[in-house]
């Protein structure tokens, strides 16, 4: 099996751990670029796609790991991670000495830190890789990818990030962690973004002003961001709460952000006031309910939808 992507080499066999909202798109852009995969779900139709494109299908993340030369997990969350990794039939007891990891969940660096120090001796090389870009991002094969680790192994990985990403936006940003590190603080600046801007709205709208005059404003002002510009038309034009990627994900990476703040020492009181937002938004509507369902605390407070009128709509774009 070959384990290297030089120009000419044959292309190393990727194996994937987790077809998801994310993982399928990812896995289906790896296979467009000529990647063997061999994949592995708890849901066995996630892979049915993937298989029927001739991906293989592995029982247990211990064969994919023993059936590839590249290892990617992309799973929910941290214990969902260490699961794979180090349950009886997880990665470490297929992956051959040497081999390569690469975390592309929104996770922290506590079970990549736990196998380099236990398994030190195996030589196993193992990078962060988590990803911005939505659901749609990993579809069309233009995620934005943060990786934290050695740069000879970022070098050399760079083919199968740039099978699923941007190649502008496929970012080394420092050691192993840091990858992490950058996707919490993107979500927890994106997720205060969308709270204040429903804050403002909400007040703003309830005083009086009008919706579609109140935003061209804020763009207007010193105050815009992409969020008030861009990311929030789809709930104010469609009415979508973007159930690509569920709420229950969101609290995750809130409470690992405001985690990550304790450890090092900042305090984050706002961060921990959106954080507490999101749980109530998430009690409100369930675990499946889209990540800007926050937004909709507030129009409940209102007591009405905030939507732009189709004409107001077309003149703010
Ligand atoms: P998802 O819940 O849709 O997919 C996760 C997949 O992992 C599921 O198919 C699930 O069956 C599988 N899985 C769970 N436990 C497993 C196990 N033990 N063995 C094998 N498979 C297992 O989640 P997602 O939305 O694809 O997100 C994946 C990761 O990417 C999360 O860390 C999330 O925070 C991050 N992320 C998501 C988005 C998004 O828009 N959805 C965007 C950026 C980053």
């Amino acid at each position: 099996m070959s384990t290297t992507s030089l120009p000419g080499a044959e292309l190393p066999v990727i194996g994937f751990i987790g077809l998801g909202s994310m993982g399928s798109g990812m896995v289906r852009n790896l296979q467009k670029a000529g990647y063997r995969l061999v994949v592995t779900d708890i849901r066995r139709e996630s892979a049915d796609e993937a298989v029927a494109a001739g991906a293989t299908w592995a029982d247990t993340a211990a064969a994919v790991a023993t059936g590839s030369d590249v290892v990617i997990t992309m799973l929910p969350t941290p214990r969902h991670v260490s699961d794979v990794v180090h349950g009886s039939d997880g990665i470490l007891a297929g992956i051959a000495d040497g081999g390569t990891w690469i975390d592309m969940s929104t996770s922290v660096p506590d079970v990549a830190d736990r196998v380099r120090g236990d398994e030190a001796h195996r030589g196993l090389h193992i990078l962060d890789a988590p990803v911005s870009g939505m659901s749609v991002g990993a579809a069309n094969g233009m995620l934005q990818i943060f990786v934290g680790g050695d740069a000879d192994d970022v070098d050399r990985l760079r083919p199968v990030f740039e099978a699923m990403g941007d190649p502008d936006r496929i970012l080394h940003v420092g050691r192993h962690g840091a990858g992490y590190a950058v996707k919490l603080m993107i979500n927890q600046l994106w997720f205060s973004h969308l709270v204040a801007t429903a804050e403002v709205l909400a007040v703003g709208t309830a005083a009086g002003v009008d919706l579609g005059v109140l935003r061209d404003s804020l763009i207007a002002s010193p105050a815009n961001s992409n969020f008030i510009e861009r990311d929030v038309l789809s709930i104010l034009e469609n009415g979508d709460y973007d159930e690509g990627f569920a709420i229950a994900l969101a609290c995750k990476d809130l409470g690992l952000s405001v985690d990550l703040a304790r450890s090092v020492g900042v305090p984050t009181e706002l961060s921990s006031l959106v954080e507490q937002v999101y749980r109530r938004a998430k009690a409100s509507y369930g675990d499946r309910a889209g990540e800007m369902t926050p937004f909709k605390l507030y129009e409940d407070l209102l007591g009405t939808s905030l939507r732009l009128e189709p004409a107001m709509t077309a003149a703010a774009v």
